[in-house]
């Protein structure tokens, strides 16, 4: 049996790489795509690296994650004491198999498992990131081991002032130092690799998501990086790790930046299924509100001057997973609507306004989703589909009942304006908020050559992945094996997965975050462009 090495490149995608790959640009690539498997995997929707990464190693949805942003409903971080599923390594360590777990977001504060467990930048507390003498901030475990890992972790502050502005103002130092950075990372992964007996590792490289944001309006920096950097990782890998079976995944793709906004209880209101008070009907509110957005600091007028606080949804059987934002809709008539928007990617029916005619009013809402244009005539959303469709799980009562994906450069905003779109705020940072395809490759021992297979999802790694380890698969997971990688003289090819009805319910305790922890991380996401 194989070895299964994962490695994952946030935000790669075959929609920006495939044209490279094929003008010859990105040989290892190429070599991986003729020789292994390859797909695309659907992301979550949003299509953010949290929820997406949680669900790649938990195998489960967000539907049954209850996690749709960084942030849980009362504003604060999510980190792994808010995964309420086991992640792979603790299917492993269950099962005395060794892993290494390297650079994975939303996994700290470190746990104990039977092997390594380096957490991301993203949840390292931040000031004296690299002075792991502070108990509070241990980003490793076993700690002893974070003495071997100096210059991996890396102040906040200083990572914008190095990477983030230097790159955004042209420096091409900023480039210099997010190379060497992940160079770093990736040979000390490698080393910690080759020095024990691990059966699984998984080692997250982030910063071509941070390369995405930064210079999507110059992809050629994006390619030099992939071809500088990534390539000869990626390469060192395949040479050095030949025996073991080794994937490569993304958690969702990349796009450009805003450029508008899509006012949806706007078009809800033009579409006959939103009415709003008197106020809007003579039009004052939608004008001040247009101005201001153009001409203010939107955000903070409307904080400061309108009441937008977060409520929690009122469900008593289990938790809240989203924010009510319903009353910081303005200028609603709530008695005469039958469908609004209180969050960026999803429309919610009035049940009680729609009674038998739901399903009819949800089919009807989707299909001029579908067909709705702007006046120069694109499609606004590239998909709309109902919740069910996309998701899955026990928080699924709580979800929008339509989840909606507009065009990459479109932003969905929840506020009526005089028009359905408006140009959006100016911003350098690229968004990939509807990218929604995520790069999936196989190469090794056991891996088909020359082998494309049908759209997956990001939950169906876990699965497949105990399955190469020859694990047990809890029947509970979302996820299901993605057996066609395989080659045919491989041992996988005829294997029988063994299933069981054992829980995936975590049940150990991981503490929660500090106050400094928690502070440092919504800096760093704020930085990135996550949120505002
Ligand atoms: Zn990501």
């Amino acid at each position: 049996m194989s070895k299964t090495l994962l490695i994952g490149l946030d935000g790669a995608s075959f929609d920006f790489l495939m044209p490279w790959i094929e003008e010859g640009k990105l040989p290892v690539f190429k070599k991986i795509l003729q020789e292994g498997t390859h797909g695309i995997l659907n992301s979550t929707i949003p299509s953010i690296t949290c929820p997406a990464l949680p669900t790649i190693y938990t195998g489960m949805n967000p539907g049954n994650l209850g996690i749709f942003s960084f942030l849980n409903p009362d504003g604060s971080v999510v980190s792994s004491s808010n995964i309420p599923y086991k992640s792979i390594w603790h299917f492993l360590s269950e099962n005395n198999k060794k892993s290494l777990i390297s650079n994975l977001r939303t996994t700290f504060p470190p746990e104990e498992i039977n092997g390594v467990m380096i957490c991301s930048l993203h949840s390292i507390a931040g000031k004296g990131l690299g002075s792991w003498e502070n108990a509070e901030s241990h980003w490793v475990y076993p700690k002893e081991l974070q003495k071997e890992l100096d210059g991996w972790a890396v102040d906040i502050d200083s990572f914008t002032e190095n990477v983030i502005n230097k790159i955004l103002s042209g420096d091409p130092q900023g480039y210099q130092n997010v190379k060497q950075l992940e160079e770093l990372r990736a040979s000390k992964f490698k080393k910690l690799l080759l020095k024990a007996d691990y059966d699984f590792a998984f080692h997250w490289i982030e910063h071509t998501d941070t390369m995405n944001h930064l210079c999507w309006g110059n992809k050629k920096l994006i390619l030099k990086f992939y071809q500088e950097v990534i390539e000869p990782i990626m390469s060192d890998y395949l040479n050095t790790f030949k025996d073991w079976n080794i994937l490569f995944i993304s958690d969702h793709g990349a796009a450009d930046q805003v450029l508008y906004d899509f006012n949806i209880n706007t078009w809800l209101m033009n579409n006959g299924y939103l009415e709003t008070t008197w106020l809007h009907k003579i039009k004052l509110i939608s004008h001040i509100l247009s101005f201001a957005k153009k001409h203010l600091p939107y955000k903070y007028i409307y904080s400061k001057y309108f009441n937008m606080k977060k409520e929690l949804s009122t469900t008593t059987k289990e938790k809240a997973i989203l924010p009510n934002e319903k009353n910081s809709i303005l200028g609603v008539n709530w008695d005469n609507t039958i469908a609004y928007s209180d969050l960026n990617w999803g429309i919610r029916i009035n049940r009680n306004k729609a009674g038998d005619n739901y399903e009819a009013i949800r089919e009807k809402i989707i299909s001029q989703l579908k067909e709705s244009k702007s006046d120069s005539g694109w499609n606004i959303v590239q998909n709309a589909w109902k919740k069910e469709d996309i998701y899955s799980g026990k928080y699924l009562d709580q979800l929008p009942d339509i989840i909606v994906l507009p065009q990459n450069y479109i932003k969905m905003t929840k506020q009526i304006f005089h028009n359905e779109l408006t140009q959006a705020n100016k911003s350098k940072i690229g968004s990939h908020f509807s990218a929604i395809n995520a790069l999936f490759m196989a190469y090794g021992p056991d891996i088909a050559q020359h082998n494309i297979i049908e759209r997956s999802n990001l939950y169906d790694i876990l699965p497949t992945i105990l399955f190469m380890l020859k694990q047990e698969i809890p029947k509970e997971l979302d996820g299901k094996v993605l057996n066609k990688i395989f080659a045919e003289k491989s041992e996988y090819f005829n294997y029988q997965a063994k299933y069981t009805d054992e829980t995936v319910v975590r049940t150990h305790q991981i503490r929660d975050l500090s106050d400094k922890e928690e502070e440092d991380m919504k800096k760093m996401l704020k930085s990135l462009g996550y949120f505002e």
